[in-house]
């Protein structure tokens, strides 16, 4: 069976939004397959869509009753953001990633730091856009996009997704020496490209506007390794 990518969001993520998001998930998806043999009749990864998923039965104690559910577990009251790295781990650590591992993207309202909690305690002033367990998830805000002017958002929105997307399928690859930034877990990219890093939402529309000049917009190293997982993916489940 082909890996999927599951994409799930909070209940207060607009319909515009997560319509954006997917369509952004599904250019990158297209663009590769286009260019991967044998994909078109085959495309090795497909996007499922959860979004704002309940499973009625183990709702409201049990672990995992729905996309609610680990943003609740995550969530620090004092910082009044989601802890990325508990996020991330509970994608990891949840039954349906060891039943049938997959890629996960998940879209939240709620701000975001990738800080553990106790530093973030003491550094009230940090929020990220978003985070990734490279080769596995990847979760982003649109907290911070929307407070860019309206004519910003959508552009700084596709751009944060196909970032995203690119963690979450392993890019930047962690053997790559040349044109490289590391940021905690995560390595970006120093080429203009859509991994680059960018620390706050308006960096995220400058670097956007700035690869929208870009038929494509991952560099061609970044391209490698997407284009590795798409064979790598065809040969897993043939
Ligand atoms: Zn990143
Ligand atoms: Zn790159």
């Amino acid at each position: 069976m082909a890996k999927y990518i599951s994409v799930t969001w909070a209940e207060g993520i607009t319909e515009h939004e997560h319509t954006l998001a997917v369509s952004a998930l599904e250019q990158v998806l297209r663009w590769l397959n286009l260019r991967h043999p044998a994909a078109f009749e085959d495309p090795p990864l497909h996007i499922h869509l959860f979004g704002n998923w309940v499973i009625p039965p183990l709702a409201p104690d049990k672990p995992y009753w729905g996309t609610q559910w680990y943003i609740n577990r995550s969530y620090d009251e004092e910082v009044e953001r989601v802890i990325t790295p508990v996020f991330l781990e509970l994608v990891r650590q949840e039954p349906w990633q060891k039943a049938e591992p997959h890629y996960d993207i998940a879209l939240l309202e709620q701000d975001l730091t990738d800080f553990p909690a106790p530093l973030a305690r003491l550094r009230p002033a940090h929020y990220t856009l978003s985070s990734s367990f490279p080769g596995m998830s990847a979760i982003l805000s649109v907290h911070r996009i929307r407070m860019l002017p309206e004519g910003q958002r959508d552009l700084a929105l596709m751009r944060l997704v196909r970032h995203c997307l690119g963690h979450a399928l392993g890019a930047v690859d962690f053997t790559r020496k040349d044109d490289v930034a590391r940021l905690g877990l995560e390595l970006h990219c120093s080429n203009r490209c859509v991994m680059r890093h960018a620390d706050d939402e308006n960096e995220l529309v400058e670097l956007a506007r700035d690869e929208s000049e870009l038929p494509w917009d991952f560099c061609p190293t970044c391209t490698r390794t997407l284009q590795s997982v798409m064979v790598r993916e065809s040969y897993t489940w043939n």
